[in-house]
């Protein structure tokens, strides 16, 4: 019998789970609802923040009715994701802004015209680009009837989802965030560490209506005695990507961990120094612990396991995303087709929002098990195309890559990535990392685990993947790669 019991909040893009943990770091009950996304125009995503709170609460109690001995909650969230709500009715004041919106795409290029870029990459170590939040917050203030006025009476709250949560979670009594989800919101600086008063002057935000920030592991609150049998304290927060980074214990300067969902997100662990990259990607905070900031760099890639979905919905090519592995198995090449998987531009460390999708080099020959070899392949060149920007800033080339998400369950992919990153591949025991991070974190919180050290000590291998290729094979079928990249880029 566990001694302690965690419950992990993970409230994901198309999801949102309840997970409990025990300390040793293994899944005792989990419970999960689809969240549904709304298109409202091309390039606008949305999500009602009603159900968001309303589905996270379900799965809670659905897993609460197994374990209710729970010593401490952490919190994983959507990062970026915007909503802005009124402090007195506790309502939002309008949808939620998913991370993938791109409705202000041309107040972005408007913003690098006049030349901001620099000076917003020097103090959040981020891009003027759509994906954040300090955007969306400012399309809301200004499209919305009665919200900037709302705004500025200091009526109104924004947060991220983690601090969306939080707030309902606490009955309205707390209106905080976590270092890496404010770090992601283009507002806040990440070498001073608060909120910076240039920015919210140049995006005209009232700081009236941020979060307090707190460390990833602190005292976020406690839950509102109305919600369940018994109030839990609520001791640990982080984004996905960097809960996903401390479920994988990546605490020592170098290490990388990758996720393959929807989209895939590589982080290195860059120590305590903050480093601008010259090679397009981002920096943020991993983690902030006891006030003291570790940094990651990191490579956001808006399609991966997402391309797998698109070769089975939109063209057929298999009913379930797992026919996937043994499809690519049963030819021995692409027979020389790439699949540029630009579904909806490009990320890092490209950053091109007007590129498209392609599949190059077919021939009369060419069959559905080529196309879906070279979709998984797809994964193996974008992440290289990430770990040799992480080498250009670092000087450093990770010894081994740790992986984890959906996708990661196609050993196929899994391989051929080891074989082009000519580096080996771990997979760890436990394949829900994100929700991992955030258990962890509440331990901490909580006096469970002492330091970032148990976490370690408790990171264990399911898998290990070491490159079979020889290196001139390998350089072929990237260059091959570049070569289509950089014709698609120019066309
Ligand atoms: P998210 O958390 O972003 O919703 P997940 O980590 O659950 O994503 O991963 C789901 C993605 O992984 C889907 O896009 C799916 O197509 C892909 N996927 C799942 N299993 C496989 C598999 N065996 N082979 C290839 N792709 C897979």
């Amino acid at each position: 019998m566990p001694r302690h019991k965690f419950l992990a909040i993970d409230q994901g893009t198309t999801s949102s789970r309840a997970i409990i943990f025990s300390d040793r770091g293994e899944i005792l009950a989990t419970s999960q609802k689809e969240l549904r996304l709304y298109y409202p125009h091309n390039g606008w995503v949305e999500q009602d923040a009603q159900d968001i709170w309303n589905d996270t609460y379900v799965c809670i109690q659905d897993v609460l009715k197994k374990h209710s001995d729970i010593t401490a909650v952490g919190i994983t969230n959507q990062r970026e994701t915007t909503i802005i709500w009124d402090r007195e009715t506790g309502k939002p004041v309008y949808n939620a802004i998913v991370w993938q919106d791109r409705r202000t795409s041309s107040i972005c290029a408007d913003l690098k015209e006049k030349g901001h870029e620099p000076t917003i990459r020097e103090k959040t170590g981020l891009l003027l680009d759509p994906y954040f939040s300090a955007l969306k917050i400012a399309w809301i203030l200004d499209n919305v009837s009665g919200v900037r006025v709302a705004a500025e009476q200091g009526r109104l709250a924004f947060g991220t989802v983690d601090s969306w949560l939080v707030w309902k979670l606490t009955g309205g009594k707390n209106h905080v965030t976590d270092a890496t989800n404010a770090s992601r919101t283009l507002l806040f600086n990440i070498k001073t560490n608060d909120w910076d008063e240039d920015l919210l002057r140049l995006f005209d935000i009232p700081r009236s209506i941020l979060p307090k920030v707190l460390d990833n592991v602190g005292d976020f609150g406690t839950t509102s005695p109305a919600l369940f049998e018994k109030s839990y304290p609520i001791k640990g927060v982080a984004g996905d990507q960097q809960a996903a980074l401390i479920g994988q214990a990546c605490f020592a300067k170098g290490m990388v961990k990758s996720t393959y969902g929807t989209g895939c997100f590589a982080l290195m662990n860059i120590g305590t120094e903050f480093k601008a990259s010259h090679n397009k990607l981002l920096t943020s905070i991993g983690y902030r612990i006891t006030g003291q900031t570790t940094y990651v760099l990191e490579g956001s890639i808006f399609i991966a396991g997402a391309a797998i979905q698109f070769l089975r919905d939109n063209l057929g090519f298999f009913s379930s995303a797992s026919e996937s592995e043994s499809l690519a198995k049963s030819v021995s090449n692409t027979n020389g087709v790439y699949f540029i998987p630009a579904l909806t531009g490009l990320g890092a460390p490209y950053w091109n929002p007007d590129v498209r999708g392609a599949i190059m080099g077919l021939t009369r020959d060419t069959t559905r098990a080529h196309i879906t070899r070279a979709a998984l392949e797809a994964q193996a060149y974008q992440t290289k195309d990430l770990i040799t920007a992480f080498e250009a800033d670092t000087g450093v080339k990770p010894e081994v890559i740790r992986v984890d998400g959906g996708l990661v369950a196609n050993h196929f992919m899994v391989q051929f990535l080891s074989d082009i990153l000519e580096t080996p591949v771990d997979i760890p025991v436990c394949h829900e990392t994100t929700a991992l991070g955030a258990a962890y974190l509440a331990a901490i919180g909580s006096g469970v685990f002492s330091s970032l050290d148990d976490i370690s000590k408790n990171w264990k291998k399911e898998q290990g993947f070491k490159p079979m290729m020889t290196q001139d094979e390998s350089n072929v079928l990237y260059q091959g790669w570049k070569n289509h990249m950089g014709s698609l880029i120019k066309a």
